[in-house]
C-alpha cells in the first residue's frame, strides 16, 4: 500500500506553501507524508469502515497549502485516494487481500455491522455463530 501513500504525496508536495521558512517547510513536508501514510494505512487495514477517507485526509493537510492550491489538493487527493480503494477493492473481491483484519459478517441489533473478530476460519465471530450453523443447515 506504501505506494499509494508515496503517489498522493508527490502529486502534492510542491504545492505545499512555499512562504514558510525553509525549516518550516521540512516541517510541512514532513507532517504531509505522515498524514498521507497514516491515512493510507488506515484504509487498508479497514477499509469498509473508513467512511470517506479523501475527506478525512484532506481535512488534515489542508492548512499546509495556500488557499489557491486548496482545490488542486482535493482532487490530487481524491485520486489518489480513489486508486487505493479501487486496489483493495480488487483484492478484495478475488479474495486476496490480507492487509486487514478480517471482521464478523453479523449486523448487531442496532444494525450496525459487528465488529468481533470470526472464529478461525469462519466468517462469524462466537457471539454471532449460529448465523452460520443456520444457513449451512
Ligand atoms: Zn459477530
Amino acid at each position: 500500500m506504501y505506494q499509494y501513500s508515496r503517489a498522493i504525496y508527490r502529486s502534492i508536495k510542491d504545492l505545499i506553501d512555499p512562504y514558510v521558512d525553509p525549516p518550516t517547510q521540512l516541517e510541512y513536508r514532513r507532517a504531509v507524508l505522515a498524514a498521507c501514510e497514516e491515512t493510507v494505512e488506515r484504509l487498508a487495514k479497514d477499509p469498509r469502515y473508513f467512511a470517506k477517507p479523501e475527506r478525512t485526509l484532506f481535512q488534515e493537510i489542508r492548512r499546509y497549502f495556500p488557499i489557491t492550491h486548496q482545490a488542486q489538493v482535493n482532487w490530487a487527493v481524491s485520486e489518489g485516494i480513489g486508486a487505493a480503494v479501487d486496489f483493495i477493492e480488487e483484492q478484495i473481491e478475488s479474495g486476496v487481500f490480507d492487509g486487514g483484519v478480517s471482521r464478523c459478517r453479523a449486523t448487531t441489533r442496532k444494525g450496525k455491522p459487528c465488529q468481533r473478530a470470526p472464529l478461525p476460519e469462519r466468517e462469524y465471530c462466537p457471539s454471532h455463530q449460529h448465523l452460520e450453523t443456520r444457513r449451512a443447515a
